[in-house]
């Protein structure tokens, strides 16, 4: 038991589902990306749910996430889209796809292939169209297509992808179209001898700002879990996450008195602050504190004064009429982990990803 509880409301996660499905064309198959815990809640949790929902595929990063869904009992497709050499054949007795992003990649995995025996195994190759960061080089696309034709008893084309550098930013429209357009030039050069391949490019901010570039599938993790990034899709999205505790104590600053470690706060008034059970080991960094982060009690906005200890954050509760034991919205509904990530110069995927394990979760059906 604790008092600091993260709350994975599952009816939150099917609302957006179903909102990201309704934006998309029917046939559009829809991969729910898992990875990082399914964004720091319970990727078991969430994978069974989009499961019953009717989800297509899921995506993680690592072999070992994909091998926790499957241990879990999740049959759907799961691409892992950054399987690393050395688990390759973790990933084949898992039955994960991998995402085939180099040559070097390409032939060590037909090695493990052959090696197990195995026949017709789903790949999915990558491009690299502009993020520079994993991918095969769209200009390798003939040669690389000879190569499946060399190995295809092994292996099948299950699938050829790209992934967007910035399709959160429309100040970046035109290199976006550019990544677009070279993505396309590497279809029309697969899909002739592969029409079967699922084409999939579109990560949450592509579903929202290019959706002609559909394809046959899109990737999405952020909006599953509520953050749109953009307000007006924020607006029709809600939280799956709700992070909440309780107020342990609290303390009188008279001016002149510090406050926590290295005394990051001295107050210059009579000051009542509020100890919460709520660090940095829970995934609140010391870049929270100092008056950048905040909580809500009763509905007003407490901020973090001095530094962020591991186990514990002091907030400023002067104004705000409260006593221990009273309950602390972190992250939900009308506290959201945009805006306490923006106070933080970083963005929601980070918080939410790094809510560390410590944090007790409770999974809400209804
Ligand atoms: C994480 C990831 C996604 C999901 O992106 P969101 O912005 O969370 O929708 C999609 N594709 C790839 C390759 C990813 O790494």
């Amino acid at each position: 038991m604790s008092e600091t509880l993260l709350e994975i409301h599952l009816p939150h996660l099917k609302h957006n589902y179903h909102f990201l499905k309704n934006r998309l064309t029917p046939t559009t198959k829809l991969l729910a990306v898992v990875k990082a815990f399914g964004y720091g809640s319970d990727a078991v949790a969430v994978a069974k749910c989009l499961a019953q929902e009717g989800v297509d595929y899921f995506g993680v990063a690592y072999v070992n996430e994909g091998i926790h869904l499957r241990k879990a009992g999740i049959t759907k497709p799961i691409l892992v889209l950054h399987p690393q050499r050395i688990n390759l054949q973790k990933l084949i007795a898992h039955d994960l796809e991998p995402s085939i992003y180099s040559q070097r990649l390409f032939e060590a995995f037909l090695a493990e292939l052959k090696q197990a025996g195995k026949k017709n195994y789903p790949i999915h190759l990558k491009f690299n169209t502009g993020l520079n960061r994993l991918g095969l080089n769209p200009d390798e696309c003939l040669s690389i297509l000879t190569q499946l034709e060399n190995s295809k008893e092994h292996m099948r084309l299950q699938g050829v992808f790209s992934h967007l550098a910035a399709s959160d930013d429309l100040t970046e429209d035109p290199f976006t179209t550019s990544q677009l357009n070279t993505f396309k030039r590497v279809v029309d050069l697969v899909k002739p001898k592969h029409p079967n391949a699922i084409v999939h490019t579109l990560n949450t901010s592509g579903v929202i700002h290019y959706p002609h570039a559909q394809y046959d599938m899109v990737r999405t993790g952020i909006s599953l879990y509520g953050y749109g990034n953009a307000a007006e899709v924020d607006a029709q999205l809600k939280p799956v996450l709700r992070l909440t505790t309780i107020i342990s104590q609290i303390h009188h600053l008279e001016a002149g008195d510090s406050l926590g470690y290295n005394r990051g706060f001295i107050a210059e008034k009579s000051t009542q602050t509020a100890t919460l059970p709520l660090g940095h080991a829970d995934g609140i960094g010391r870049i929270y504190g100092n008056g950048n982060g905040f909580v809500f009690i009763h509905g007003k906005k407490a901020p973090i004064l001095g530094n962020v200890c591991m186990d514990m954050i002091m907030v400023d509760v002067t104004n705000i009429d409260c006593e221990e034991g009273d309950e602390v919205l972190v992250i939900g509904p009308n506290a959201t982990a945009e805006n306490l990530a923006n106070s933080a110069g970083t963005i929601s995927y980070e918080l939410i990803t790094g809510l560390s394990q410590r944090i007790q979760r409770r999974i809400i059906t209804e």
